[in-house]
């Protein structure tokens, strides 16, 4: 048999944090409460004449079965702006903590699930872009405009903005 030789993942105690945290906030009121919304009855003539009841996806509204659902913090655990740390240099663990054990929940299908999660994500490098131009010194905001209008904009899933018209001026 052929060992299969796996890379071992460095430790990094933010992650670690998180996973530690996702499986205590399945314990919390607010998952249950998710649930709770989100339950609805079988429709006649459902295929599955095991299930009981079907969970309405909060995003699209469509009823899945709940297998094919997630749960979702409707705030992310690690804000779009990213982590941040203590005065002594620490990471902040406080946010993160609040947001997975207190933030609110809801049951979303696991497509608009990937979808939002995509969208945070885009909406986190483009931070953390932006952040890179500052600190490189590049602080002209006409500098970075472009970024923010290619990136930022469908990121979010908002149409861009139209650029303004420069008024003529008359000698
Ligand atoms: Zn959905």
């Amino acid at each position: 048999m052929k060992l299969k030789l796996v890379k071992p993942k460095e430790f990094d105690v933010k992650d670690w944090i998180v996973s530690v945290l996702r499986r205590a906030s399945y314990k919390t009121p607010q998952y249950t409460q998710a649930h709770k919304t989100a339950k609805t009855p079988v429709p006649v003539g459902y295929p599955n004449k095991r299930l009981k009841f079907l969970y309405k996806c909060q995003i699209c509204k469509f009823d899945f079965p709940m297998k094919e659902t997630q749960v979702d913090h409707i705030i992310p655990v690690v804000p779009v702006t990213g982590w941040t740390k203590l005065p002594d240099g620490k990471w902040d663990f406080n946010p993160i903590i609040y947001n997975m054990i207190e933030g609110k929940l809801q049951v979303v299908c696991k497509p608009c699930h990937k979808k939002k999660s995509k969208k945070e994500n885009a909406t986190r490098r483009l931070l953390n872009k932006m952040m890179e131009l500052m600190i490189a010194k590049n602080n002209n905001l006409a500098d970075w405009e472009d970024t923010l209008m290619s990136d930022l904009f469908p990121a979010l899933g908002l149409e861009k903005p139209k650029k303004a018209k420069k008024r003529k001026v008359n000698k």
